[in-house]
């Protein structure tokens, strides 16, 4: 582990802290996002090796008709320490996952369906397995954090340039949030899946194309505008968050910026706008089960 690393898990740290003590319900959440982010800097995520197809449509994400290799191990290890995060809490519908541990629920099967925001199908897997579907959807979501982050990476140098679509162009997820960078401030929005960054202009709604001023507003916290506001699109009424920052922030602290922002969600809700129902692109990613040793010798996926 280099220096960096154990300063940027220092930071993780102390931030997650700092989120708890600010907000203490938010705790159950804070300890399955803290599982995710820990595995996602583990070595097995970040040597995942996606397989591209040979064409691609150019509205879809990179992952489109992607193939991924991934270990069962691991991901078996993630989807228990995840589901188990999650169970050990008071609320009825989390405590629903405990018997799920171990059984009903093939770690990779959850894993493919999440990456590829297929949401029926995880739905369909929860109500079988006599857990809450909406518990069960939420920790699936966090359990493909390290496999999209992974993938993302391996992608990073072949993103296409110029892509101005409002989904990520590595797996299609919306932005968690927007940065304003630098001292030129340019927006970069970030993919709340897997942390990926991409230009889009300022007055253009990543939802819905939108490009009329007149029918978008802002929104800020009174005395905060220069540090976090939202731009909300009155033609389809979605929303995004939107902070200054100096330095890209690193992918951890997307879903966490998202987590710490989240009375922002709730004032421009209550005015009635609301983050898009469908997902971005959901990208039909084919991810294939494979055992350590002969996914390596197979060069990845077998
Ligand atoms: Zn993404
Ligand atoms: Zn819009």
């Amino acid at each position: 582990m280099t220096t960096t690393t154990l300063d940027q898990a220092a930071e993780r740290r102390k931030r997650i802290e700092a989120e708890r003590r600010r907000r203490p319900e938010s705790d159950v959440w804070l300890r399955v996002l803290t599982r995710a982010l820990d595995a996602a800097e583990q070595p097995v995520w970040s040597t995942l090796d996606p397989r591209l197809p040979s064409a691609r449509h150019p509205d879809a994400p990179l992952l489109h008709e992607a193939f991924v290799a991934v270990d069962r191990g691991p991901a078996g290890r993630l989807v228990r320490g995840l589901l188990k995060a999650a169970a050990s809490t008071a609320g009825a519908g989390a405590a629903s996952l405990a018997p799920l541990r171990g059984r009903a629920v093939e770690p990779v099967d959850l894993l493919a369906a999440a990456a590829a925001e297929d949401t029926d199908r995880l739905a369909a897997t929860a109500e079988r397995a006599g857990a809450d579907p909406q518990a069960f959807v939420a920790v699936a979501r966090l359990a493909a954090l390290p496999l999209l982050r992974g993938c993302a990476a391996a992608l990073a140098a072949k993103l296409p340039a110029g892509w101005s679509r409002g989904h990520c162009p590595a797996c299609g997820g919306w932005p968690a949030v927007a940065e304003l960078r630098g001292l030129e401030r340019r927006r970069v929005l970030r993919c709340a899946r897997c942390a990926t960054g991409w230009e889009l202009p300022v007055l253009v709604c990543p939802f819905c194309d939108e490009r009329d001023h007149a029918r978008q507003v802002t929104l800020a916290p009174e005395g905060e505008e220069n540090r976090r506001r939202v731009d909300a699109c009155r033609t389809c009424q979605g929303y995004l968050k939107t902070l200054t920052t100096l330095a890209p922030l690193h992918p951890w602290a997307v879903p966490l910026e998202d987590l710490a922002t989240i009375e922002m969600d709730l004032a421009v809700q209550e005015r009635g706008f609301a983050p898009p129902a469908a997902p971005g692109f959901a990208p039909a990613v084919r991810i294939v089960a494979a055992d350590g040793a002969l996914a390596r010798l197979r060069g990845g996926w077998a």
